[in-house]
This record gives C-alpha cells, structure tokens and sequence, in this order.
C-alpha cells in the first residue's frame, strides 16, 4: 500500500454483541471477491470499550473520515460513530430495498412480488433531538388549544422539524431512484410517499406536498401518495404495486423493520445512507445481543450492504457476483442459518457464499 495507491479506502466497522461475528464472515467472502479496494479494519466493540469514551470517539471519528466510504456492523452505543456518518456526513437518504429471493422465509403467503425499496429521510422528523418538558412549552406559549384541554401537571414533549431544503433533496433523490430502478426493470417509474398528512398538516402534509411539487421536475414518474396508517396495512396486502417508498425518517424507521418482516426477517435487511457526494452502508438490524458468541447472527444484511457498497464504488460486476451467490445459497437452501430455517452457522453461511463465487 502506498500513497499513490488508487483503490479506495474502506473503513470496516465490527460493532458489538453478535455484529462482529456477521462482520468477520462477511470479510471472508469480499476476501474471496479480489476486490480493488483497501480495507482498514477497525477493532471490534469489545476491544474499543476498554478505551475511555472521548479517546474512543475521536480514534473511530478519524479513521470514518480517512476512509472513501464505510461498511459498519450494528452498534449498541459502545462502537461509537454512527452519528457522525448520518448528521455529521449529511447522509439525508436511508435506502433500505426490500426483496424477497426464493427460499428467504418469509410469512406472506406470496412473497414472489416483494421488490421495492424504502428511501427513509434521515436526518430531519421527529429524530432532531428536540426534546423537553411540556411546562416549558406552556410558558413559551406553543401549546396549542387541544392540549391545553387536556393535559395538565407534568409532561414531556418530543418535537419533530420538517424542512423545505431537507425534504426537497431527499425527494429529488428518490424520483432519481425511481428512474433508475425503471430503466432496470422496465416498468413505468413510479413513487409513492407516505406520511400522517391529515393529522400532521404543518409537518406531513408539508413533507408531501413537497414531494409532489418536486414531482414536477420529473413528470415522467407516477406520484402516488397515502396516509402512513393505510401504508402500514398495505405493506401487507398490496406490497407487489410498489417501486421506491418514501418516508419521513420515524415512520421510515418502523415501516421498513415491518417491511424486512415481510421478507424473512431484520437477517436479510441491508441499508445504505447517501448525501450527495457520500455515503456508507450498514445492515438495517441490530445487534442481537441475544445470540451474541453463538455463531448465530445470519450475514445476509452485511453481505446484501456489501453489494450496495460496491456498486457505489462503482464495482458492478463483483456486487452482481456476490448478490447472485447470495440467491443461489438461497435457492439451493442447504446452508441456511437459524433465522431462515436452517442449521448452518454464520461461517458456515459464508463459507457456501464464498464456494459459490
Ligand atoms: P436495536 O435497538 O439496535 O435495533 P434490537 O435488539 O431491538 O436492537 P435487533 O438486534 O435487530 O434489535 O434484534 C431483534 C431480534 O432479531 C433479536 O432476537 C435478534 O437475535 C434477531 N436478529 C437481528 N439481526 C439478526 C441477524 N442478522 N441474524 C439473526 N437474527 C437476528
């Protein structure tokens, strides 16, 4: 490795509880892929707890920002930096596609017509941090005539912000999405977002107005829009009319955990967060501290981020190579984790990932 070295830099972040054991089979099959990429792989949870908090921010912080993008495993807050990746980088775009491949375990008794992808905002809603007690509210004067009705004596109040700026990139991204997601598959592109709009005026009706305004930029794609509630219900029942979701960054949070439900599980979620110049990729799960030293956790989630990961590194031909080995361990259901039915370990998983290449 030298200075003039080309290959892009990725930051390989373990995590903690089960996360690193998902993280170090999944470097095993990218180790199998010969990848034109350098990897600098931080230490695990376990080994950064044993640095005081600041040290450990700073050290994680420096080696994120060295790097061209980052593949990071589930955090429980001791693995510090992913506040830093979303708020500090402005990734605005939480992609979480969610597709079913046959012999994913799903509950739907049709999962054939489960594709689509959820684009969750990411930054802004009800995850601003603006929190409080509802006295100070009072004496501001903000609380409006319905509260003041009922609720009286202490209280605490969470606020969500919607901005213009916020909703306006993350709505451009997801109609871009929507064109490319078309040129691939051929069908018309098409939108749809989702939001409390009737309860919600100044905040989710605002959101999808926006949207649609944005819509005019690309007349080609089909905005349809639905209340949050009739979304949830029709994750269920009508998932096969959808192509790209957009969601505000709370209902897009519960919606897609809802959403990998439908397809087998949080095992089979990726993610991946975009600004516009940069992004960095994580399994949509969390750690599983519950069958964390088992050898249990199922890497599809790392390994389906991975794909992302390389096809926004521009390395379409090993994302293709490993998303295809994915689905034929899949379709051939002899190694399949426990999650999925299976008896297989995580290495084992991996190790008939990394055969079928
Ligand atoms: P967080 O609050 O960070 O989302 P959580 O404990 O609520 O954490 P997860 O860590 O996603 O949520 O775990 C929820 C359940 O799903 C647990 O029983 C866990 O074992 C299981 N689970 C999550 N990810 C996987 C995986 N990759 N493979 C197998 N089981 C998983």
């Amino acid at each position: 490795m030298t200075d003039t070295d080309a290959r892009p830099l990725v930051a390989v972040v373990p995590g903690d509880d089960a996360a690193p054991e998902a993280m170090t089979a999944s470097l095993g099959v990218l180790d199998a892929l010969d990848l034109p990429v350098r990897l600098d792989i931080l230490p695990d949870g376990a080994e950064l707890g044993r640095m005081e908090a600041g040290e450990r921010e700073a050290f994680v912080i420096e080696r994120l920002d060295a790097a061209d993008t980052v593949l990071f495993g589930s955090s429980n807050g001791t693995t510090p930096g992913l506040a830093h990746l979303r708020w500090g980088r402005g990734t605005f775009a939480n992609v979480r596609p969610v597709q079913w491949r046959p012999g994913y375990r799903s509950p739907m008794a049709r999962p054939e017509g489960l594709d689509y992808v959820i684009v969750r905002e990411n930054l802004e809603d009800a995850y601003v941090g603006i929190m409080g007690n509802v006295e100070d509210l009072r004496a501001s004067g903000l609380i409006g005539p319905r509260a003041r009705l009922v609720y009286e004596g202490e209280g605490r109040y969470a606020a969500k912000i919607i901005t213009r700026a916020g909703t306006e990139r993350v709505a451009r991204f997801s109609y871009q999405l929507a064109l490319k997601r078309a040129e691939r598959s051929g069908r018309h592109p098409s939108l749809t977002v989702s939001a409390k709009t009737n309860m919600l005026p100044a905040t989710d009706r605002y959101f999808a107005d926006i949207v649609a305004e944005i819509g005019a930029e690309f007349p080609d794609v089909k905005l349809t829009r639905y209340i949050v509630d009739d979304m949830a219900h029709r994750l269920v029942t009508s998932y096969d009319e959808l192509d790209v979701l957009l969601l505000p960054n709370l209902y897009g949070d519960v919606l897609s955990d809802l959403a990998a439900g439908t397809v087998g599980g949080m095992g089979l979620a990726p993610s991946g967060c975009y600004s516009e110049n940069y992004a960095y990729f994580e399994s949509a799960h969390g750690t599983a501290p519950d069958i964390a030293g088992q050898e249990r956790i199922n890497p599809t989630a790392t390994l389906l981020s991975a794909v992302m990961m390389l096809e926004h590194l521009g390395l379409d031909r090993p994302a293709a190579r490993l998303d295809a080995a994915l689905s034929a361990v899949y379709a051939e259901g002899r190694h399949l984790t426990v999650d999925q039915g299976g008896t297989a370990t995580t290495s084992e998983f991996a190790a008939a990932v990394t055969d079928r290449l």
